[in-house]
């Protein structure tokens, strides 16, 4: 008989990998810094050229959220994440791989926040018009739009 691979741990495998996802149960899908929705920081500022509005806003994502992967490279290696199964998408990866760094740093606030910030800016200015690239995530964005962070 083989202990490590009985009918029981098959079945608390399958239950455990069947599990929802932590970042899609409660409290953490709601952990936000912010009430309400990102709609007013997102729009184009009166006398701001379009172009740079969305070159800083890019570039301020891109830095915050290089700055959430630095807090959990350290467990991002080639031995604990030989691939990035969520494919080439950052915010996917950290959710569905990284999401206990996040909690155990409490940062969960913040990774919401910026995710549900990033999703109105990209929405608002038609930047993720290939709906693949969102599918990874699509349940926490239908429940952030449900909810009015996202609009
Ligand atoms: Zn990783």
């Amino acid at each position: 008989m083989n202990f490590f691979h009985s009918k029981k741990t098959q079945k608390s495998n399958r239950a455990r990998t069947n599990q929802r996802p932590l970042f899609l149960s409660p409290p953490f899908i709601d952990a936000s810094l912010v009430d309400g929705s990102f709609k007013k920081i997102v729009v184009l500022p009166k006398y701001v050229d379009e172009d740079e509005w969305l070159a800083v806003n890019v570039f301020e994502f891109f830095n915050y959220l290089n700055m959430f992967y630095g807090t959990v490279t350290d467990f991002c290696t080639p031995t604990n994440c030989p691939t990035m199964s969520a494919g080439p998408k950052v915010f996917a990866h950290i959710y569905y791989h990284h999401y206990e760094q996040i909690l155990h740093l409490r940062e969960e606030k913040q990774f919401n926040s910026l995710f549900a910030h990033f999703i109105s800016f990209a929405k608002e200015f038609n930047l993720l018009s290939d709906k693949k690239e969102l599918a990874p995530l699509e349940e926490l964005i239908t429940y952030m739009e449900n909810n009015g962070r996202i609009s």
